[in-house]
């Protein structure tokens, strides 16, 4: 069965999409610690980030710097943390997440509740 990731990519279920090419895409996290937390996923359905072949995964890594690069500039942070966990969804992927101290990347802290309005506005400054 595919991944709920795989159905976002398919574009079956809906998301707040930050890029895309070939190989990957890259979406808002629903539940954000910060406003322009991303996700970039391989279109490959792979679940452990390290199972991927060499090539998709150096791609990923660049795929991501470009979205890294636009987040910084849209939240004003110091630095965008690059996390890997995969715990709930078994299908690889990347967190970036806007960060000026450690405790911004801090997955037990309560998520940000933004608006679906909300939610475009960033996706839609991060694409330009
Ligand atoms: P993890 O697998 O532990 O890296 O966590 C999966 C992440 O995917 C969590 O931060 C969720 O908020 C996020 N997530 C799960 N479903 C969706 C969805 N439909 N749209 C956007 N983000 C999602």
């Amino acid at each position: 069965m595919a991944t709920i990731f795989s159905r976002i990519i398919a574009g079956e279920i809906p998301s707040y999409k930050v890029a895309e090419n070939d190989h990957y895409y890259a979406f808002l996290d629903i539940n954000p610690l910060a406003k322009g937390h991303t996700l970039v996923v391989p279109k490959q359905e792979v679940d452990y980030l390290y199972d991927l072949d060499d090539e998709t995964l150096q791609g990923m890594i660049v795929f991501a710097k470009q979205i890294a690069q636009k987040i910084k500039a849209f939240s004003g942070c110091n630095r965008v943390a690059t996390v890997v966990l995969g715990l709930e969804v078994p299908h690889a992927h990347i967190h970036l997440i806007p960060m000026n101290s450690e405790k911004d990347v801090d997955f037990s802290r309560e998520k940000l509740v933004l608006t679906p309005e909300e939610f475009a506005e960033i996706a839609a400054a991060l694409r330009e």
